[in-house]
């Protein structure tokens, strides 16, 4: 039978741009349909945004640090409505890029939300459409889990068009985007308050690095409310007041505008029609072998939707497998080992490979060797600021290899993403010690750790 397209994709962000593009390549007629703007939630609502954001709350340090450098004090005040205008126009110019790229590709796009009608036909913008494959690459969007009153927090998707700057913010979640939202609203002047269930942040992370951002966090001025349970949210003329249990004690945390909830994210999957086709989840997520082939065998999916490793760059390389595999008589299944990965925290953290207590987990505590630097980078010292920055690498006893490098502070992601060649390609610490440091910098640390 003959169908309207190759490949039609279900979401224009990361996962399915990168893969119309490479099938296209491939010679396959693709079509992709995207209701929203292009470029999906990284882009628009993510780590795109947050980052430019995160830019301007770091100023008033550098400020500061100036001065230990002969400069004078800046007086300098903050204005939010250029930054949200400055960041809306960025995003605004990266939509036109992503744009021409699908048209230079000859990819169609479609602005409209796709659903199944069955398991080859596809409704958008009131069209039918058929394709031979279809590739969901949906995303996802903010839990908001069942808390009274969880519909007057925000989002990370709106605190990028808020018109005012919280003066107060109350952030609910210790993850990424908590922690994240909880420095950039700090660093630009916002009083914060996170609330967080457990003792720490970061659940997941190696425990020095998350104690040593949290921390640094709370040295910078961050309140963070640890083994506190939310228990409701009301809505007052000018703000919210948010009802919480902290070490069993009730209290009321009054905030001018904003509490904004980053409780995790879920797959987008409500309203694309699976139950027109075989398609079937786990644990609310669409279900995918190594290639990406969903129960149904000419249906795919890459992405947050699937729920394995909820990172752009991961659901880019899902999608460029996918379309080697399927396009590109190349059949190859994405590697998942050794991904790293960042905090846009302040300060920044980035890691790659096994924390300590994996590693324990796997070898044992004698199977393992821990280094660790803590230190004081140059760039501080003039000014005399008390802010360090954190090194540690977990090797194996037996074979010397280098299975862990976790790292706090200036440029850690820029740092561990040359770190993750080398442990991806098996090296040793041996190796790591062969090398030879660039001095000065803080990354030499990595080579010269005893
Ligand atoms: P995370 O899963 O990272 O963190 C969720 C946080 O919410 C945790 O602190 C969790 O606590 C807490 N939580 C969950 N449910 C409840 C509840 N019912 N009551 C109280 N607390 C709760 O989610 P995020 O929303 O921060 O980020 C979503 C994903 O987006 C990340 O996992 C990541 O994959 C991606 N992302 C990546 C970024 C990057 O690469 N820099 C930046 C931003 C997002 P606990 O730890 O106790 O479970």
């Amino acid at each position: 039978m003959a169908y309207d397209f190759d490949l039609f994709v279900i979401g224009a962000g990361s996962g399915g741009i990168s893969s119309a593009r490479r099938a296209a390549q491939y010679g396959a007629k693709v079509g992709i349909a995207e209701s929203w703007t292009l470029g999906g939630t990284c882009v628009n609502r993510g780590c795109v945004p947050k980052k430019l954001m995160m830019y301007a709350s770091q100023f008033p340090e550098q400020y500061h640090a100036a001065t230990g450098y002969g400069w004078d004090a800046v007086d300098s005040q903050f204005n939010w409505g250029q930054l949200i205008s400055a960041v809306g126009n960025e995003l605004q110019r990266l939509n036109g890029i992503y744009r021409n790229m699908l048209d230079k590709s000859s990819v169609q796009v479609f602005p409209h939300y796709a659903s199944f009608v069955d398991a080859h036909t596809l409704e958008v913008g009131g069209e039918k459409i058929t394709a031979d494959k279809i590739l969901i690459a949906v995303g996802g969007t903010p839990a908001m889990p069942p808390i009274p009153g969880i519909e007057y927090a925000i989002t990370s998707d709106d605190i990028f068009h808020l018109p005012q700057q919280p003066k107060h913010a109350v952030i609910l979640g210790g993850g990424y985007i908590g922690c994240e939202f909880a420095c950039i609203l700090n660093g630009l002047g916002t009083q914060v308050t996170q609330v967080i269930r457990g003792d720490k942040i970061l659940r997941g992370f190696d425990e020095d690095i998350r104690n040593e951002i949290q921390t640094q966090m709370i040295a910078n001025g961050i309140h963070v409310m640890t083994q506190t349970a939310i228990e409701s949210i009301a809505k007052k003329d000018d703000g919210v007041n948010v009802g919480v249990v902290s070490h069993d004690e009730r209290q009321h945390i009054i905030a001018d505008v904003v509490s904004l909830a980053a409780l995790g994210r879920k797959p987008n999957i409500e309203k694309l029609g699976l139950e027109n086709t075989q398609v079937e989840l786990a644990a609310g997520a669409i279900a995918v072998d190594k290639y990406n082939t969903t129960t149904e065998p000419h249906i795919f999916a890459v992405g947050d939707v699937t729920d394995k490793v909820n990172l752009t760059p991961v659901a880019i390389s899902e999608g460029r497998a996918f379309a080697d595999s399927q396009f590109g008589g190349n059949s190859r299944t994405m590697s998942y080992d050794n991904i790293p990965t960042a905090v846009f925290t302040s300060p920044e953290a980035a890691t790659v490979g096994l924390t300590e207590a994996e590693a324990i987990e796997q070898y044992g505590e004698a199977g393992i060797k821990i280094y660790r630097s803590k230190f004081r980078p140059m760039f501080y010292t003039m000014p005399d600021m008390p802010i360090k920055t954190l090194m540690k690498l977990i090797v194996h006893s037996e074979s010397d290899r280098v299975l862990g490098a976790h790292m706090v502070g200036d440029d850690a992601a820029e740092i561990i993403q040359g770190v993750a060649i080398a442990i991806k390609t098996g090296a040793t610490k041996a190796d790591f010690d062969a090398t030879v440091g660039i001095h000065p910098s803080a990354a030499e640390e990595f080579v010269t750790m005893r």
